[in-house]
């Protein structure tokens, strides 16, 4: 691309279909309206680029927040932090506040920041093609659009992975994975069973434990659960953060702050004294809140805390102790047509079998096609396992860039936070080509390998290797999740290396 094309866009994009709005300038595609599609159409109409689209699969946009209706259902990061820097929200009701909220929060700053117009829905792309200088992009029902920048908002934890169950297809009862909750059931009369103990697992616990017929939960792994309570911000407080701004705005950046110096750092050095401190109130928590001793030693784990994603709940222990709550640590055999039969022989009768079983983290843009320069599939260079410099950059992908990409910061961080830092990063990139000092930029092999040796080497002092099994770790077990301290991340993200960039 030259400069020519970003301005003479006229010809080109007569050959796209009329769905897609056109404007003048260089064109963005941006795939996703989640959290991070909303976020890139606003940072880039603020810089004054208003030649976007955002290709949607759904009807509707909130990403995770729009998929994820199960009972109870909210986000463990504080919500002063899981809101953009730029919108703080004095309403939300909690501390870590319900998942429709936070749904409702998004769809206000995308209208608010007039960037709804850009959203083409039910528009899921099923092509990339990056020729002559420019991505072609095809979605669903033969739309078509041609752009000079591709945006992949499309997010981490959104392809769900069912279990491979002996006689899964004979259960006769109802059966979904907790990001496909079916809403129009009613569950109060109804014997429950749970696969799995992640913090979906045990947000659905907390929520439905005491109210349901019966709700047995299945446990492969104990996991470590970390006590916080969730308090309410009535009235009085939401009066003044509405009257305070700036009081928004430093509870964020000090939140922030706290995130960054405490856990973020801790869980990347296995030996830290914040582990260690996890470790210990994870412990006070399982001794103190479970009465029971057997059922205390079932819930205890074998592992580190914070090995696999800490999970944190207010109520955990105390909703696995109500009436009709089951806690079963006998593996699963098979699913029959009443119900899950255990290998110690017995059958948990049931009408709902919910598989709260995590997601293909390793997914990430697939399964859609996309082909770089030359015509190289993405599938084929990712044929292993997916990987990009910094998380934003693939080699041989030019001006295509990747919020929330493999590598990155996740767990229990506000990927808001992560988005935004990698958002500003990436306009640095786009003005290399926007300033005329190259047609294309996307980073060298060498720096992605480079960046892959010294995150598998950092890696091995984080408390992700400790032993356990988690969704953080490869098909090698190595972590895929960034492994430095959040300053780090922070300090990468103020200004691309430049010489890490192929620049044409
Ligand atoms: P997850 O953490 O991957 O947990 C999956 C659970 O299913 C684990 O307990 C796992 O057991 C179990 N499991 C998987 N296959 C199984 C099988 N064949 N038989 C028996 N058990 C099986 O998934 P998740 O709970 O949905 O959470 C995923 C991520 O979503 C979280 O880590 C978090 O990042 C995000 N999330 C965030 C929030 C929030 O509040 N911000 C809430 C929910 C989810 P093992 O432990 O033995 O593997």
């Amino acid at each position: 691309m030259n400069n020519t094309s970003i301005n003479d866009t006229s010809t080109k994009q007569s050959s796209t279909s009329e769905f897609a709005k056109q404007g003048t300038g260089p064109r963005f595609l941006i795939i996703g309206a989640g959290m991070a599609g909303i976020l890139a159409a606003i940072k880039l109409q603020e810089a004054g680029y208003t030649n976007m689209c955002v290709y949607e699969k759904a009807s509707e946009l909130g990403g995770t927040w729009r998929e994820n209706t199960y009972p109870g259902v909210a986000c463990d990061v504080p919500s002063q932090l899981y809101s953009y820097s730029f919108a703080p929200n004095p309403e939300w009701s909690h501390f870590f506040s319900p998942g429709n909220e936070i749904e409702a929060y998004l769809k206000d700053v995308a209208a608010r920041f007039d960037v709804m117009k850009y959203i083409q829905f039910n528009a899921e792309v099923t092509r990339l093609e990056y020729k002559e200088g420019r991505w072609h992009l095809q979605a669903e029902g033969g739309k078509q659009d041609i752009g000079d920048f591709i945006i992949a908002a499309t997010g981490v934890l959104h392809h769900p992975s069912y279990p491979d169950i002996k006689g899964m297809d004979d259960f006769e009862g109802t059966s979904f994975h907790s990001a496909r909750w079916d809403d129009t059931i009613s569950l109060e009369d109804k014997r429950i069973g749970i696969i799995g103990t992640g913090s979906t697992a045990v947000q659905i616990v907390s929520a439905l434990g005491g109210k349901v017929k019966e709700l047995n939960v299945f446990q492969r792994t104990a996991q470590w659960v970390l006590k916080v309570e969730n308090p309410t911000l009535d009235e009085s407080d939401k009066k003044r953060y509405r009257e305070n701004p700036d009081e928004l705005r430093g509870l964020h950046d000090s939140l922030s702050r706290w995130f960054s110096d405490n856990f973020a750092n801790a869980v990347v050095d296995a030996d830290s004294e914040m582990v260690k401190l996890m470790e210990k109130l994870c412990v006070q928590n399982l001794e103190e809140n479970i009465e029971d001793p057997l059922l205390r030693e079932k819930l205890r784990p074998n592992y580190r805390a914070a090995c696999k994603r800490l999970v944190i709940s207010p109520d955990f222990y105390e909703a696995i102790q109500r009436p009709g709550v089951n806690l079963v640590t006998s593996k699963i055999d098979r699913i029959e047509k009443n119900g899950i039969r255990t290998v110690d022989g017995d059958l948990h009768e049931l009408d709902i079998i919910v598989y709260a079983t995590g997601f293909h983290v390793d997914a990430f843009m697939r399964p859609m096609g996309v082909f770089g320069r030359d015509g190289v599939s993405l599938a084929d260079v990712w044929h292993d396992r997916p990987s990009a410099y910094l998380s934003i950059s693939i080699p041989g992908f030019p001006n295509l860039f990747m919020l929330n990409g493999p590598n990155g910061p996740v767990g229990n961080f506000s990927l808001i936070e992560v988005a935004e830092l990698q958002f500003d990063y990436i306009m640095q990139l786009i003005d290399q080509v926007l300033s005329g000092k190259c047609s294309e930029i996307s980073a060298t092999k060498e720096a992605l390998e480079r960046f892959d040796e010294e995150r598998i080497e950092a890696a091995k002092k984080t408390v992700w290797v400790t032993g356990c099994r988690s969704w953080y770790l490869d098909d090698r077990g190595i972590p895929a999740a960034w492994p430095w301290t959040f300053d780090r991340f922070r300090e990468e993200m103020a200004a691309p290396k430049l010489p890490n960039y192929e620049k044409v």
